[in-house]
């Protein structure tokens, strides 16, 4: 462990105010102002001085510091700019040694290249994208082979369900195309600033060691898994009727071919299935 001292609540005010930064609620600007939960997330991550870890929405950098703190390289991307500029100042300040901290100031949702390699996320994300941000992380960056990240609580109730749950949804299947999901904690609402009207919880993952597939059956496994939660009410030989073959009975003959039952409904199904339906429809059309 390096010597860096963490943000307390005193430290995140009187930077905010230097920066004129008011958090603001389109950006998620949620700012965690407790050293324990910060230190609770890196070790929920398992992050050791041989991790290149990468973080989205560093915000004034309290995550950030513990990360370092076990001696690991950080990227750190940040769309606010006035936030993104600050990063590398208060890391010397707080004890970081140079050359640890590569800040990137970048909207997390297009960013195509990250310095530094990582190979692990840790992050607390912005709520209102965290599901397309960790996607598009999952898909560009391959070798991201694990990470713990902080959401809000229904989001990753749903990124860590299995079929047949309740919860169950599009963005559990999609996840995991990618690898296996956990819930790895809560977190309370009194440790931000400003204090979120949600409950926040802690989802780790591990990538799988072979890729499920290629990324054209990818494209069309989501593409399936989109229709049929588009409906979830229905069996997929309704709701994907107009995609496999305009009827019922073509639908239904696809999914026997896939080896899904025609009468169940895409919250039993897992990842598995819809790539076999993908490739079915695929087959039927080639
Ligand atoms: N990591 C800090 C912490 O724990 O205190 C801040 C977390 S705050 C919930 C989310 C951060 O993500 C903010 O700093 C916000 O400016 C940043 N952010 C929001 N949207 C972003 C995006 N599309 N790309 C990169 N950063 C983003």
């Amino acid at each position: 462990m390096t010597s860096v001292r963490l943000l307390g609540a005193s430290d995140i005010r009187r930077l905010a105010a230097e920066l004129d930064v008011t958090p603001t609620k389109k950006l998620g600007q949620n700012f965690v102002v407790d050293a324990n939960t910060v230190r609770k997330i890196v070790h929920a991550a398992r992050v050791t001085d041989a991790d290149r870890v990468v973080e989205i929405g560093p915000g004034l950098g309290s995550l950030t510091l513990a990360i370092l703190e076990t001696g690991a390289s950080v990227t750190a991307i940040e769309i606010d700019a006035r936030l993104a500029s600050r990063l590398g100042q208060t890391a010397r300040e707080q004890g970081v040694p140079d050359g640890r901290l590569a800040v990137v100031e970048h909207d997390a949702m297009t960013v195509a290249e990250l310095p530094g390699d990582p190979d692990v996320l840790v992050a607390n994300l912005p709520y209102n994208v965290s599901v397309p941000v960790l996607l598009h992380f999952m898909e560009t960056f391959p070798r991201l082979s694990r990470g713990v990240v902080m959401v809000q609580a229904e989001v990753g109730e749903r990124l860590a369900a299995a079929p047949g749950s309740k919860v169950y949804g599009a963005p559990s299947a999609k996840a995991a195309w990618y690898g296996s999901w956990r819930l790895a904690g809560t977190v309370s609402r009194q440790v931000f600033w400003p204090v979120p009207n949600v409950d926040s919880v802690l989802v780790g993952f591990e990538r799988a060691d072979e890729p499920l597939g290629s990324e054209e059956e990818r494209i069309a496994t989501f593409h399936i898994i989109d229709l049929a939660f588009q409906q979830r009410r229905k069996m997929l030989r309704q709701a994907l009727s107009r995609e496999l073959g305009g009827s019922a009975a073509s639908a239904s003959a696809v999914l026997e071919r896939a080896g899904v039952e025609p009468t169940a409904r895409g919250e039993s199904l897992d990842v598995a299935a819809f790539r076999r339906i993908a490739l079915a429809v695929a087959d039927q059309a080639g």
